[in-house]
């Protein structure tokens, strides 16, 4: 059974770090069509056992005229309609923003599944990153470092509710 799990998160997260080490690189940048906007790209993955497709919501940090926010509900609405689960990431290093907040308040709210990632946390930089992100109201978060490859079983185990 494949489940499809949707990386959503302001830009500079790591969202589309952690979709190319899900997918693999060169699999993801086969994607890429230079001066196309793109808003989302999807690919399939085995992790740990569990079939997923991962779809990165990249294209918020391409310029439209709308805030921010408005761009990253359309991306998440957009997302859902091919995902199970959203995978809402935050930095841990750079720690919450208000953005961060007013998102999660919007996801709680709309009730989807989500699941609470908080990136770069490897390294003690990333503590006082990781303690606010509990105060998000979306569970525990999953400390994972994308680029680094840590968290990523707790990753796994996080989405099998999901399954
Ligand atoms: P996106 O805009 O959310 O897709 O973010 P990117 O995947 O493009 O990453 C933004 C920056 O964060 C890049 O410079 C990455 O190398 C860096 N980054 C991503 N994951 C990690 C991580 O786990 N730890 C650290 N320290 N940096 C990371
Ligand atoms: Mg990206």
């Amino acid at each position: 059974q494949r489940l499809t799990v949707a990386i959503v998160g302001r830009p500079n997260v790591g969202k589309s770090t952690l979709f190319n080490r899900l997918v693999g690189k060169k699999l993801a940048l086969v994607d890429d069509t230079p001066g196309v906007t793109r808003d989302w790209r999807a690919a399939d993955a085995r992790v740990g056992g569990l079939d997923l497709t991962v779809v990165d919501t990249a294209g918020l940090e391409e310029v439209f005229d709308d805030s921010l926010e408005a761009r990253m509900r359309r991306q998440t609405e957009r997302a859902m309609e091919r995902a199970d689960v959203i995978l809402f990431m935050v930095d841990a290093r750079a720690g919450i923003t208000g953005m961060d907040r007013h998102f999660a308040t919007w996801l709680r709210r709309s009730n989807r599944p989500v699941v609470l990632a908080a990136n770069k946390a490897e390294g003690a930089a990333a503590r006082s990153g990781l303690i606010e992100a509990y105060e998000l109201g979306l569970g525990e978060p999953i400390a994972i470092s994308a680029e680094h490859g840590e968290g990523m079983a707790d990753f796994v185990q996080a989405l099998l509710p999901f399954v």
